[in-house]
């Protein structure tokens, strides 16, 4: 069977790519539903993309790369295109939008959006090898039927979750057609820790709080969660983006609050308070006790001069802990690194050096924040590369 265009994988960009790149375009996916990931998305209701998404929230060996499509097909457009829809949705938090229903909506649209284009899907299609032939690539299913194409685009995401059928296949294939791929690793994963860090966390698990989190010149300003495991929440995930092996994180667990001051007020009005008991003031009761007890915090706010008050602020501000690991790919929203952007056209996702091969979403080098921010990437990548193999389709009267 010969195709204009192939494009492996039914996520999110390819299926925004199916959805722009023209009749007789065929989407292969080795899993039994499209867009699993979309589903599980948000937990539940996909937060499909972020109100202020802008090239600064994405990392990449080139941060210049993801600025043509993201300009091209911006976050208002998918929002009109969820308008149109009428799927109904929501500001959660930081621009971040989610669906008010369910996440299937949004594989519903993209599903009708691509029919209406024209392609197809097959789904259950795992495929076992790909081959360039003189007019375009040969893809052989594992079932032993050849298909043919004249473009193939692959789409099929990195390697977080295996569970879900996460293969880093992509980066095989780039191998394969002599692309470079950059490092990978997890990347928006929860991050783990030694017993000394364990011994304050595991009896906190569940406690949560704003906190500010800093590694490697990044910042965020979000909640933090106590768990068994160590610490995660969206400003934990959202480091681990900027953590490397050996490197120590810095919490601020009381960011835009002046610490010593509110301190010194409580010793002020009752000096015979326990710096702890001062401390719930400050932070959830259990984290208040618990940090008192592993610092040696004890006696009266009264016996406590300025500089122990400054220690104990600066303490809490500046809490330094150095991360055993991650939870690794189990767990990991997205994989950071993948097919370098150096070897791919930055307005079409086109390989330069293979005419007619084309990388899109969480497979290239372009990771998002988390909020959305990764989603934006997979609409932005997918609509760049389908619009413009349907553009080169129109010209050549295919
Ligand atoms: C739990 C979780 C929650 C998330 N929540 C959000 C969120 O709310 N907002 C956000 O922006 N991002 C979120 N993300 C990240 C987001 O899901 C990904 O960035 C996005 O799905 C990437 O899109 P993609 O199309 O590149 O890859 P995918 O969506 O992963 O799609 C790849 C497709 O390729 C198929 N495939 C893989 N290998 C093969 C093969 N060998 N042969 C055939 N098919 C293959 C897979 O079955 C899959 O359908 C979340 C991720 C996870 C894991």
């Amino acid at each position: 069977m010969h195709h204009p265009t192939i494009i492996l994988g039914a996520g999110a960009a390819g299926l925004m790519a199916a959805a722009h790149a023209g009749p007789g375009t065929l989407v292969l996916d080795h899993a039994k539903a499209a867009g699993e990931k979309i589903r599980i998305s948000g937990g539940g209701r996909c937060n499909f993309t972020n109100l202020y998404a802008a090239p600064e929230n994405f990392l990449s060996e080139n941060p210049h790369f993801a600025k043509s499509a993201l300009a091209r097909y911006t976050q208002w457009d998918f929002i009109d295109l969820v308008a149109r829809h009428g799927i109904a949705y929501h500001e959660k938090t930081l621009g971040q939008l989610f669906c008010d229903g369910s996440a299937k909506e949004i594989i519903a649209m993209l599903l009708a959006e691509m029919e209406a284009a024209g392609a197809d899907l097959r789904l259950n299609a795992p495929v076992a090898e790909v081959a360039k032939g003189p007019d375009g690539f040969a893809v052989i299913l594992q079932s032993g039927e050849r298909l043919t194409c004249n473009r193939l685009v692959v789409a099929t995401g990195g390697k977080s979750i295996p569970k879900m059928g996460a293969t880093g296949f992509a980066y095989r294939l780039a191998d394969q057609f002599g692309l470079r791929v950059t490092e990978t690793r997890p990347a928006l994963v929860p991050l783990t820790f030694g017993p000394d860090v364990l011994a304050l966390t595991k009896p906190l698990a569940g406690v949560a709080l704003p906190a500010r989190v800093s590694c490697n010149g990044a910042s965020f300003d979000e909640a933090l969660l106590f768990t068994h495991r160590g610490l995660s929440g969206p400003s934990i995930l959202q480091i681990s983006s900027y953590w490397h092996e050996t490197d120590s994180i810095r919490v601020n667990l009381l960011p835009d609050r002046d610490v010593l001051g509110a301190l010194k007020t409580a010793r002020a009005e009752n000096g015979r308070r326990a710096i702890g008991t001062a401390l719930t003031e400050l932070l959830p009761n259990r984290l208040a006790a618990a940090w008192a007890e592993a610092r040696g915090l004890s006696g009266q706010l009264a016996n406590t001069p300025d500089t122990q008050l400054a220690e104990i602020a600066g303490g809490l501000a500046g809490w330094e802990l150095t991360p055993a690991g991650s939870e690794g790919y189990r767990t990991a929203e997205v994989t950071l690194g993948g097919v370098a952007t150096d070897g791919l056209d930055s307005r079409t996702m086109e390989s330069k050096a293979v005419p007619g091969l084309y990388f899109i979403g969480e497979a290239v080098d372009v990771t998002g924040w988390l909020g959305g921010y990764n989603f934006q990437w997979a609409w932005s990548s997918g609509w760049a590369c389908g619009t413009a193999i349907r553009t080169t389709r129109d010209d050549m009267g295919a």
